[in-house]
């Protein structure tokens, strides 16, 4: 990569930030060399990460309120400055710091639960203090709790522009950012990385001049515009910030088509006999997404796909003839599932397809037991082994593959961060000799968490997507029902009609994120409640805990319908795929998310049978849990779903903030900013083709060490 990062200027930010800490309004900072690593933390390892570092908001301290009117200001916070009249330190409730002020208008009680020594001599009596903070009325009329404060000579001057207020960390508090920020910007490099003609162009502000102005905002400025970022300063760094995107990952795309590929030219007898043998016609949307892979299959650069499509929309089988192909054409396909539930289930449903046409699929999972792995992987290494169906085992351990030609990743979204990494990387590592010449495999990715046209645009800018956006015919849309949850026992009644109707059920039960004990636990009560419930019916229990082998004892038994009610935790929650099971009971739905309800009740209405899926809840539901429950029970578009999961959620925790760490925008929005992603988009095709150094200083100065992550 291009990018030559700079070392953390750890020393001269600690150096700098250390005279900071005297006024600090928070207690005076541990030993100065550990600064560099908090400031790491927050990610800033560079001066120009400190530069980029830009205020979360502002206040205003360019106004001082009396005392008695900070006490009408009602949850906004007021600045007041007051002279010490009384400094003691409480015992009860707790040992407290208690501090009174006065100006002429009165009296005001300050409170620090935790305090340090040095601030009882700071806040001497007669000393003059300016604080900051929220007017509450107390037991001894009105005090504020914890205010950033300052000790002040009278008549000393007001700031006269808005303060800025960054995202801080432990240990880093807004005074030691501020001055490390300040120092930063002396030391870098201003040069723009955009031509003048660029920005004349787009109608953009220079870089330094729109970095100085939002750190420092004039006193004349359009407030409203800098606190809801449309100032053209914030556009300016919203579009960088969009443009280093577009150019890291147009740039990993640009870089791994410069690999070969072995071409797969041949749709030959085993795609012909695979099609033939299919109980079903292929729908309209199939045929369209799987002449597009085909089409990618044919050329001599690896392809990068994303397959998108709804629950149920029937993405497995477009990904078999995928397969078929690079068969048909000499070489192996592995097909990665992110759970060894669903890795089993494709692995019997492709293998009943493709085995009696004579291809060898072998089947390799973590559990396997090392006799059983060590065939497999020899099989894998002589080239006998044409299908691999698996889970990440595949990718974590050293399988070394004869002739790797596509690589498939079913539920994407599933595999982790690091994984994805690591897939992407075994693309381009686990090269292939062919002919002499270097190749990687294709790859095709499946997701069934539609993501809306912006978000793809910007997060999967270095891949292709095609949509698969119709199901199969014959499917009766799922009736969706929000139930109180002390209505249960008409729940049970209906498990025990519908079972006797020759139907099958699964029961979801609650998501206990804090402890996996306590989730087994409820898993196994609600298993023991319904056995009790119905004895006339047979009642399975699975969860993550199982075995593998006992997890697939009990599937099989439900796949072949003997087992009339599957009691279940979210282990079945992508890709099962039982079609004679038509009612899916959640509970405690509020407790999941939005994409998960929807994953969840895709495993119902596979078959022809009318759907139900009936969503228990415990009242009273938050704000959030009722939007969440009345979309599940309007619509059930998986597209529409993710439009207002991403409204409910915002974008970062949307695509899984903490998995995705960094890679995440921190200015531009994409609700309110896809104009900027268009152009940014534009201009990253331009300069890639022309201004190589231009990308590469562009580069250097927005994502530095971050690059890694954001190709994931
Ligand atoms: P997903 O896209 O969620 O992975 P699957 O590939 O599991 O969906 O397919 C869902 C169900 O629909 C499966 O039982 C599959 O055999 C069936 N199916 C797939 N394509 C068609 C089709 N064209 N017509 C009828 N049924 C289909
Ligand atoms: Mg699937």
């Amino acid at each position: 990569m291009p990018v030559s990062k700079k070392k953390p200027a750890s020393s001269d930010v600690a150096a700098a930030a250390a005279g900071g800490a005297s006024t600090a309004d928070k207690p005076a900072e541990k030993p100065a060399e550990k600064l560099g690593d908090k400031l790491a933390r927050l990610g800033l390892h560079t001066d120009m990460d400190l530069v980029l570092h830009l205020p979360l908001r502002y206040e205003d301290e360019t106004q001082i309120v009396s005392i008695a009117d900070a006490a009408f200001m009602f949850g906004r916070p007021a600045q007041v400055e007051g002279v010490v009249t009384a400094c003691t330190v409480q015992f009860r409730p707790r040992r407290q710091l208690v501090v009174t002020i006065a100006d002429d208008s009165g009296p005001l009680v300050m409170r620090f639960l935790n305090f340090y020594g040095s601030q009882t001599r700071q806040m001497a009596e007669g000393n003059r203090v300016r604080a900051r903070g929220e007017v509450r009325h107390g037991f001894f009329g009105a005090e504020m709790v914890h205010p950033a404060y300052k000790i002040v000579l009278e008549g000393a001057p007001l700031p006269t522009v808005l303060t800025p207020v960054y995202p801080a960390g432990e240990g880093v508090s807004q005074p030691i950012l501020r001055r490390a920020i300040v120092d930063a910007m002396k030391r870098v490099d201003w040069t723009d990385t955009l031509s003048a003609n660029w920005l004349r162009q787009l109608d953009l502000e220079p870089f330094e001049q729109s970095v100085r102005l939002l750190h420092n905002p004039p006193q004349d400025i359009d407030e409203a515009a800098l606190i809801e970022r449309s100032h053209p300063a914030w556009t300016r760094m919203k579009f960088d910030e969009l443009l280093a995107q577009q150019l890291s990952l147009k740039r990993a795309q640009l870089a791994r088509r410069a690999k070969g590929a072995a071409a797969l030219p041949k749709i030959g007898r085993l795609s012909k006999a695979f099609l033939a043998t299919l109980p079903f016609k292929l729908t309209a949307a199939q045929r369209r997404v799987l002449e597009e892979v085909r089409a990618d299959l044919l050329q001599t650069f690896p392809m990068q796909r994303l397959l998108q499509g709804d629950v149920g929309s029937g993405k497995t089988v477009v990904a078999a003839l995928a397969a078929a192909q690079a068969i048909d054409s000499g070489f192996q396909a592995v097909l990665m599932a992110p759970t060894e539930i669903l890795a089993d289930q494709h692995f019997r449903k492709i293998a009943g397809w493709m085995a009696p046409l004579g291809v060898q699929v072998v089947w390799l999972t973590g559990s396997l037991k090392k006799k059983d792995k060590t065939e497999a992987q020899a099989a894998i290494g002589s080239g006998q082994a044409q299908l691999i169906v698996g889970t990440h085992a595949l990718i974590q351990d050293a399988v070394q593959f004869a002739r790797l030609g596509l690589v498939i990743v079913d539920e994407q979204h599933r595999f982790g961060v690091g994984q994805r990494l690591a897939l992407r990387n075994k693309g381009l590592t686990d090269a292939v000799a062919t002919d002499g010449a270097v190749t990687v495999p294709h790859q095709l990715m499946m997701s069934a968490t539609p993501i809306p046209r912006t978000l793809a645009m910007t997060y999967y800018a270095d891949l292709e997507v095609s949509v698969i956006d119709q199901l199969p015919p014959g499917r009766t849309p799922i009736v969706t029902r929000v139930i109180d949850q002390t209505r249960r026992d008409e729940v049970i009644e209906r498990v025990h009609a519908a079972a006797l109707e020759g139907r099958q059920v699964y029961w979801v039960c609650p998501l206990i994120e804090e402890s996996e004990a306590l989730q087994l636990q409820t898993a196994t009560d609600t298993h023991a409640t319904l056995e009790a419930a119905l004895p006339d019916l047979r009642i399975g229990l699975v969860h993550g805990r199982l075995k593998p082998a006992a997890k697939q004892e009990v599937m099989d038994a439900f796949t072949r319908g003997e087992i009339h009610a599957l009691v279940a935790t979210t282990v079945i929650e992508v890709g099962v795929d039982v079609p004679n099971a038509s009612l899916m009971v959640i509970e405690h739905a509020e407790r999941f998310g939005l994409s998960q309800l929807h994953q969840l009740r895709g495993r119902v209405g596979r078959g022809s049978a009318a759907s139900v899926c009936l969503l228990l809840y415990q009242s009273p539901l938050g704000m959030v849990a009722k939007q969440r429950l009345a979309t599940m029970r309007e619509t059930t578009d998986g597209f529409e779903i993710a439009r207002r999961d991403l409204q409910i959620r915002g974008p970062g925790e949307f695509l899984g903030a903490r998995q995705s760490g960094q890679a995440l925008l921190r200015f531009a929005n994409l609700e309110t900013d896809q104009w900027l992603v268009e152009a940014a988009r534009t201009l990253a095709q331009t300069l890639l083709r022309d201004e190589p150094a231009t990308v590469d200083a562009h580069l250097a100065r927005w994502l530095g060490a971050r690059e890694e992550f954001l190709k994931v």
